[in-house]
C-alpha cells in the first residue's frame, strides 16, 4: 500500500478534505462566544473606517502651507474633542486645539502635537513643519463601506472579535464545530480507573487525543477502547464512522494482531495512504468511508501525537469550514550538532528557549516513541526534513510548537 513522504501526505490531506467534505449549515452564536470558531460568512463595513478625518495626536489642527517658516504663531479658534465636531472651518493664520479622536476641522489639512508647541494665551507658537496629512487617518482610508473586512473560512480570534464588534455584529454565522470519534485499540490497554496487569498498560492515547481534538476546537466523542478482534472492532469502527471524523490508535503496523486496516477495509473503506516516512509515525492510515474520514493512527503514544498534529489538525480545520490548514512552523537555531538516519523526517521532542532575536532549539534526552515523559520536558518538536542525516549547532531548523 502507499507509503508517502511527509509533505505528499500532508498535501493529500488537504487536497481530499478539499475535494470530499461536506459542511453542516452554519449556526449563529453571540458575539462573545464566536472566538475560536470558524466565521461561515463574510462581514463588510458598515461605514467607513475611519467614519471622519480622525486624529491620532493631542495636538492642534493647522493648515500645513501655514508653517513654512518655523516657529508660527497661530491664533486658536476652539477646541474639539473626541465624540464632538468643531463648527466652523480654520482659515490661514488660524488653529484649532484638538484630542486623539477628535475629527478634524474643515480647513485644516495636518495635526502638531501638542509637544512641539508653546501656548501663548489665546495664541499657539508652532516649532516645526508638517507634511499635509500629518498625524490624521483620514475617512475610508482603513476601509471604505461595503468593503469586506473579514472572508468566509476564517478563524476568529480577538483582532477578528474587535472588528466585528466594530462594525456592530452581535451575532455571528459560524460553521459547527466537528464531532471527532476517538476509538484507541489494543488487549493490553485498559480504562485509567482500572488497576492494570502486569503486562498490560493504561490508556493515555485516549486521552491525548481528547485533548488534541478539543485543542482544534473538535468534540471528542470517546468510545472506550477496542480489542484486537476483528468483529468488534468493525462495529466500533462502523459506530465511529457515524461521527464527522474518526482517528483511532494503534493496530496500523503489520503485526498479526494490527487488524484496523483489514476491519476498515471490510467496511469499504477507501484508502489513501497507510504511510508516511516519518519518525515517529511510519505506519499511518488516511482513508474515508461512507462519507467519513478516518484516521488510523499508530499506538505509540508520541507517534499518535506527531502523526495528529501533522496530519489529523490541518484535517480538522478544513473540517472545521477552514479555508486553510494553518502551518504552525517556526525556525530556531540548533542547539547542538545532530546526526539522523537518512529517509525520513523526524520529530524529535525539544526545548524552545532563547530570545526574540535569537531562538534556541535543543532535542531533549528520549528513549523512543513509547516515552510520554520525555515529551512533558519538551515544549516542541525540532523537525529534521527527510534526506538531512547532519546538522551543525547554530544552523537553522524547523520547529513545530507542542501547544
Ligand atoms: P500498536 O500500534 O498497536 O502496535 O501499539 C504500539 C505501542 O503503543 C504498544 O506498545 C502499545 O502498547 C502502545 N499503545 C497502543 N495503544 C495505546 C494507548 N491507547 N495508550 C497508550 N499506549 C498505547
Ligand atoms: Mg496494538
Amino acid at each position: 500500500m502507499a507509503v508517502l513522504k511527509f509533505q505528499n501526505a500532508r498535501e493529500t490531506v488537504i487536497h481530499k478534505l478539499r475535494q470530499f467534505r461536506s459542511l453542516a449549515p452554519p449556526q449563529l452564536v453571540p458575539l462573545n462566544e464566536s472566538s475560536g470558531r470558524v466565521l461561515a460568512e463574510s462581514v463588510v463595513a458598515d461605514r467607513d473606517f475611519p467614519p471622519f478625518p480622525r486624529s491620532i495626536r493631542d495636538g492642534f489642527a493647522v493648515r500645513h502651507t501655514d508653517l513654512v517658516k518655523p516657529p508660527t504663531p497661530l491664533r486658536i479658534k476652539g477646541l474639539v474633542k473626541a465624540g464632538d465636531a468643531f463648527n466652523g472651518t480654520v482659515a490661514a493664520g488660524e488653529c484649532v486645539e484638538i484630542m486623539t479622536g477628535a475629527p478634524v476641522p474643515d480647513g485644516a489639512d495636518a495635526v502638531v502635537m501638542v509637544e512641539h508647541t508653546r501656548p501663548k494665551g489665546d495664541w499657539v507658537e508652532v516649532e516645526r513643519r508638517l507634511e499635509a496629512g500629518e498625524n490624521i487617518v483620514g475617512r475610508g482610508s482603513e476601509a471604505r463601506r461595503g468593503d469586506n473586512l473579514l472572508d468566509r473560512g476564517i478563524r476568529i480570534g480577538y483582532a477578528e472579535v474587535a472588528m466585528m464588534a466594530a462594525v456592530g455584529k452581535d451575532t455571528v454565522a459560524v460553521f459547527r464545530k466537528p464531532r471527532v470519534a476517538i476509538l484507541p485499540t489494543g488487549d493490553e490497554v485498559v480504562e485509567i480507573g482500572a488497576e492494570p496487569g502486569p503486562y498490560q498498560i493504561r490508556n493515555s492515547n485516549g486521552f491525548s487525543l481528547q485533548s488534541q481534538v478539543a485543542a482544534c476546537h473538535g468534540i471528542p466523542v470517546p468510545l472506550g477502547i477496542a480489542p484486537d478482534r476483528e468483529d468488534r472492532l468493525r462495529e466500533m469502527i462502523a459506530e465511529g464512522l457515524r461521527s464527522d471524523l474518526l482517528v483511532l490508535s494503534g493496530g496500523v503496523s503489520v503485526g498479526k494482531y494490527d487488524l484496523v486496516e483489514k476491519a476498515l477495509t471490510s467496511l469499504h473503506a477507501e484508502i489513501f495512504f497507510s504511510g508516511v516516512f516519518m519518525h515517529p509515525g511510519r505506519p499511518l492510515v488516511f482513508g474515508r468511508a461512507g462519507g467519513t474520514f478516518f484516521f488510523g493512527l499508530p499506538g505509540n503514544p508520541l507517534s499518535t501525537m506527531v502523526t495528529f498534529e501533522s496530519f489529523v489538525r490541518p484535517c480538522l480545520a478544513l473540517l472545521s469550514g477552514e479555508d486553510a490548514a494553518p502551518v504552525p512552523f517556526l525556525r530556531a537555531r540548533l542547539g547542538r550538532d545532530l546526526r539522523r538516519k537518512p529517509g525520513l523526517a523526524s520529530f524529535l521532542p525539544a526545548r524552545l528557549s532563547g530570545s526574540n532575536d535569537d531562538p534556541t532549539v535543543t532535542p531533549v534526552e528520549w528513549r523512543g516513541s513509547g516515552d510520554i515523559a520525555c515529551l512533558t520536558r519538551a515544549n516542541c518538536y525540532l523537525v529534521v526534513p527527510e534526506g538531512v542525516t547532519e546538522i551543525r549547532a547554530g544552523e537553522w531548523v524547523g520547529v513545530l510548537l507542542r501547544d
